[in-house]
């Protein structure tokens, strides 16, 4: 396959720098990174690729219609991974503003200029361009007392927090660019993920975070709440896979088949960490000592899963990490990379 130019949104985060990683090591293309830098954006989460000749940073608000537009027409891509985005359901509740703001009306932006960039192209690049919109599991609501339910492309939407409402009304203004307009868009709506370079204030980093250094292991009323998890590396390599070969105007689930209760999820945690970094704080012997039920989430959805079957069958794409095995990689990385994980836990506000 002739080498392409990739722009990728939110290639700063977590996801966006795997993206960004899988297509620099692993492929001939060349990326631009198109992130805001928030506080969740980092560039060094890219220092394994920051030097080569193949991968461009543009700073720019997706919001900003001229930035956008300038960006477009100065690398010429040929294909749109858009995974930026405000991601936290906690910071949802708290203050949604820039959850629309950027979910909403940034998509929508980056939907017109995108549009008006391809409708100009020639026709052999205007015929093989993709926009690839990545979503989440979440825009299908919770799956409560549907215990052999999952979630296919064709479940309707029914999202219970801010941030999956966005998300959702995102997607929709996709389809609705492909179908108005005929733009070449694709959709994936993803499970969690889990891996390296994740913001800690997510899970599975807080968990690690705060077990090492004796702090309490918070976990959301009962912890049998059920989340699929995915490998990030998984998802990046899905991601290009869909950009790649997916069919035009489809939607397709991304999942690792690996259900679990988040107080599983924290307790498979404590135990990698009690043989990988025994605790060496007083009285606690087990880091699931540490563990402390607070309060739920309000609206909190008990259980997503994901029927895979279409991106398996389809584009024969299979995760390659099972929970067990990603989860002491993850762990080890975190132990590995001490630093990155105290200057990003700084910004934690
Ligand atoms: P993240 O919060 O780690 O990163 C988001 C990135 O977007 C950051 O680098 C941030 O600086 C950038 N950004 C935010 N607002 C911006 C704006 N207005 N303009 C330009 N850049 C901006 O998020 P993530 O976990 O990597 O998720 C990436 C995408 O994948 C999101 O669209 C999310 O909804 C989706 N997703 C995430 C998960 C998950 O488990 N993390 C699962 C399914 C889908």
């Amino acid at each position: 396959m002739k080498a392409k130019r990739i722009l990728v949104t939110g290639g700063a985060g977590f996801i966006g720098s795997a993206v960004i990683r899988e297509i620099i090591n692993n492929t001939e293309h060349s990326v631009v990174n198109v992130d805001k830098l928030t506080y969740a954006g980092n560039l060094e989460s890219l220092l394994p690729v920051n030097n080569n000749a193949r991968y461009y940073f543009e700073q720019a608000d997706i919001c900003n219609s001229d930035k956008i537009k300038y960006i477009l027409q100065k690398h010429e891509p040929e294909i749109i991974i858009h995974l930026a985005a405000e991601t936290h359901v906690d910071r949802s509740i708290s203050e949604p503003y820039e959850f629309i703001q950027t979910n909403i009306i940034g998509t929508y932006v980056l939907l017109e200029k995108a549009k008006d960039y391809w409708k100009n192209l020639k026709i052999s690049k205007k015929n093989n361009f993709r926009f690839l919109h990545v979503s989440t599991d979440e825009v299908y609501g919770d799956l409560n007392g549907k215990a052999n339910v999952l979630f296919t492309e064709e479940t309707p939407y029914a999202p219970s927090s801010p941030y999956s409402a966005t998300k959702a009304s995102s997607d929709h203004l996709v389809r609705a660019w492909h179908r108005t307009f005929k733009f070449p868009t694709i959709i994936t709506n993803c499970s969690n993920n889990y891996g390296p370079y994740q913001f800690p204030e997510k899970l599975i980093p807080l968990v690690i975070f705060n077990a090492l250094e004796g702090e309490k292991l918070p976990v959301y009323g009962n912890g049998k709440q059920i989340r699929d998890w995915l490998y990030v590396e998984d998802h990046a390599n899905a991601l290009l896979h869909v950009a790649l070969t997916g069919e035009i105007s489809e939607t397709y689930n991304i999942g690792g088949n690996n259900e679990l209760q988040n107080i599983e999820v924290v307790k498979t945690i404590c135990r990698t960490l009690d043989k990988l970094m025994p605790s060496k704080f007083e009285g606690i012997k087990k880091y699931e000592q540490l563990i402390t039920y607070v309060t739920d989430r309000a609206g909190h959805d008990i259980r997503y899963g994901i029927n895979t079957t279409k991106i398996n069958k389809r584009l024969n794409w299979y995760p390659k990490e099972i929970f067990s095995t990603g989860v002491e990689k993850t762990v080890e990385w975190y132990l590995n990379n001490m630093n990155w994980c105290k200057k990003i836990k700084n910004r934690i506000n």
